[in-house]
């Protein structure tokens, strides 16, 4: 694979990988989590040994892919409207071939491809690997659909294609699907049950990361906190697992003291967390290790205990309130984000200012707030009515974003004054004399240039902030570059 400058985004060179010899031009867009765009990584992969490099001219293209969300129904819209887009192009290019791929390809099946003429075939997050099948099929002038979930597929042995990467920071996949059951949540049904990835596999790639100059990673996961590799199989059968396997399985904290000790220079970063599923030797771990970030993003969804417990969140505001207290004792600087969903099913003024309340104390840096959005076939969907009107639910929303701007900003404030480390990603959007990268809490911090560049580790003395951004001046090259 070699490396080509994809494009010029704010004066900065987005980097892609792409294979000699290769014709054939692949599209691939990307929405929703960051398990999305990961996977987007793979599937780039897989088609880069099919002849395919990534371009980023929906008209040249021959194969064009969206990997979709179907988190809450505007995701869904998105997708059909970008699908009315390829239609438009395909009137000039006929041999254009358009697929999807994700988590709407996962939840309606074969129905896509009734719903959408344009579309010719469906994809489920599990399925990536027979995708060169699938596209033979469609060449052979059939429709082509595989969205069967499985037990074993991390993808661990296919080396990802970054795409659109700043070269800086990159995303490595840890597990995948989720046992939660969450009432909103479509997840477990479009992403299937829990697996981890072997930690031989994750080191690889982190090391091959490296080795490239790459100088951040995420792990990623629905759950993080409930990885745990034992040689393969469910999270959910390793009760049954032998006492060999047991004994030598390796859990969240392990991997996260493996990955920083492996490479010590690379900043780790990981997401998204449960607090049900979240352990003390997580945060010690973090507090242990210098290039574990001080961040955390803990979705609670709601203040209330009655409206946890019709999520089937399993815990309470006062354990939640209490993992928070661990963390702020063992990383009192710790960056905490969090998800929340107003208007849930039944939920009452009380349960609202609870939501407010549990704000209120722990006063987070940032968050993802959204009104609730039915979702078919979740047990919400099924079993609940979705009976906060729109209005209250808006209203509700409007108060959770209000106030977390508020905290947002008395966050960035305790930061004024202070020398923060930063890792230098890209230009600055407002200044091309500015270079933007975040801070260990992974706030946004503009700085000017100077003779530094992107990739390296730099002091920051932080002299001003609005409540998403902090201004500064370098101080010098952080111990971490050398
Ligand atoms: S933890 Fe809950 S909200 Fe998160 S992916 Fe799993 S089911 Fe969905």
């Amino acid at each position: 694979m070699e490396k080509v400058i994809d494009e010029k985004v704010q004066g900065t060179a987005l980097v892609k990988e792409a294979k000699e010899g290769n014709s054939k031009r692949l599209f691939i867009e990307s929405y929703g989590c960051q398990m999305n765009f990961s996977d987007s990584e793979i599937v780039a992969s897989i088609l880069a040994n099919e002849g395919y490099n990534t371009t980023n001219q929906l008209e040249d293209a021959d194969l064009v892919l969206v990997n979709t969300c179907s988190i809450r129904e505007k995701a869904e819209q998105t997708v059909r409207k970008r699908l009315e887009k390829y239609n438009a192009v395909k009137q000039q290019n006929p041999k254009m071939k358009v697929g999807v791929l994700g988590c709407m390809a996962e939840r309606l099946k074969e129905k896509f491809l009734e719903e959408e003429k344009i579309v010719d075939l469906v994809v489920g997050p599990d399925a990536y690997k027979d995708l060169p099948n699938l596209i033979n099929e469609v060449e052979e002038g059939r429709n082509a659909v595989n969205v069967i979930l499985s037990k074993e597929e991390t993808y661990g042995d296919i080396s990802p294609v970054r795409l659109q990467s700043n070269g800086v920071s990159a995303f490595v996949s840890i597990t995948r699907g989720c046992d939660n059951m969450c009432t909103f949540c479509v997840v477990p049904f479009t992403r299937g049950r829990e697996r981890s990835r072997d930690p031989q596999s994750i080191l690889q790639e982190v090391n091959e990361l490296w080795e490239k100059g790459f100088k951040e990673i995420t792990l990623l996961g629905q759950n993080v906190d409930s990885y745990l590799w034992y040689g393969g199989g469910l999270k959910k059968d390793f009760a049954k697992a032998s006492k060999m396997a047991q004994a030598t399985a390796v859990n969240f904290a392990q991997l996260l003291d493996m990955v920083a000790e492996a490479q010590p220079k690379m900043r780790i970063r990981f997401s998204t967390s449960n607090p049900q599923d979240m352990t003390m030797d997580v945060i010690e771990t973090m507090a242990k290790h210098h290039n574990i970030c001080n961040y955390i993003h803990l979705p609670v969804q709601s203040g209330s205990d009655r409206i946890l417990k019709k999520m089937n969140r399993l815990h309470t505001r006062e354990e939640y309130f209490e993992m928070i207290d661990n963390i702020k004792k063992l990383i009192p600087d710790c960056g905490i984000s969090h998800d929340m969903i107003a208007g849930f099913p039944t939920e009452t003024e009380e349960d609202h200012q609870d939501t407010l309340s549990l704000m209120e104390y722990v006063k987070y840096d940032f968050g993802f707030m959204f009104a609730y959005s039915e979702r078919p076939g979740t047990m919400a969907g099924r079993k609940f009515e979705d009976d906060v009107p729109e209005k209250v639910k808006k209203r509700r929303l409007t108060e959770i974003i209000e106030l977390q701007q508020k905290h947002a900003l008395y966050r960035t404030q305790q930061q004024v004054g202070k020398t923060v480390e930063v890792l230098i990603e890209k230009s600055s959007k407002r200044s091309d004399a500015h270079w933007a990268g975040r801070n260990s809490q992974n706030t946004m911090v503009i700085f000017p240039k100077e003779n530094y560049k992107v990739g390296d580790y730099v002091m920051v003395k932080v002299e001003d902030c609005t409540s998403a951004t902090l201004f500064g001046e370098a101080v010098d090259y952080s111990p971490m570059n050398a």
